[in-house]
């Protein structure tokens, strides 16, 4: 994946911008050549769960219906937006992508992915039931055991690493202390 597409033209008047390092910068910016205003673009948060059915320990996974990765499986998450903390966004995104009703845990992974210039943000989540009602987002909604999750169907690596390490915590049964991960 490339890093999310650079500004071509200036989203304030929509003339062509010029790379340069602006006075008292260390990096490239987009400069507007007709309005003289610099846009600065930075990483992106996307914030998700990973809802479990704690009668059987089964975790709730969504196939997505849309691009990219149609088809494949994931945790509900999806990028954070302006008025919302990380677990509010995640709570949404479980909301809008499983129709999920849960209670939010604490925050387990922080996952780094520098080349396409966004940061995930997973938190565990106690489903209060296990009917789900998938939105247009996703295709289904369901539970996995452990033994049943598809791991060559998984959507995301993020994904995939945060399903690794809470089965592997599970397993050792140390509890689930926050993991930090850059994606390479
Ligand atoms: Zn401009």
């Amino acid at each position: 994946m490339p890093l999310p597409s650079r500004f071509k033209h200036c989203p304030h008047c929509g003339s062509a911008v010029d790379y340069r390092v602006p006075a008292d910068d260390n990096r490239e910016r987009a400069i507007c050549a007709a309005c003289d205003s610099i846009h600065y673009q930075n990483p992106l948060n996307v914030v998700g769960t990973l809802p479990v059915w704690e009668k059987d320990g089964r975790v709730l996974l969504c196939r997505r219906a849309i691009e990219p990765r149609h088809g494949l499986w994931t945790l509900p998450a999806g990028f954070m937006e302006l008025g919302e903390t990380t677990a509010q966004g995640a709570l949404r995104e479980t909301h809008e992508e499983a129709g999920a009703d849960i209670e939010m845990g604490s925050l387990y992974t922080l996952l780094n992915v520098v080349r396409v210039g966004q940061i995930h943000l997973f938190y565990l989540a106690r489903l209060r039931s296990p009917d789900f009602k998938p939105g247009p987002e996703s295709l289904e909604a369901r539970l996995f055991s452990e033994s049943e999750i598809p791991w060559d169907e998984i959507a995301f690596k993020t994904t995939r690493e945060t399903l690794r390490c809470f089965f592997e915590d599970r397993r050792a049964g140390r509890g689930f202390g926050l993991r930090e991960f850059d994606i390479p």
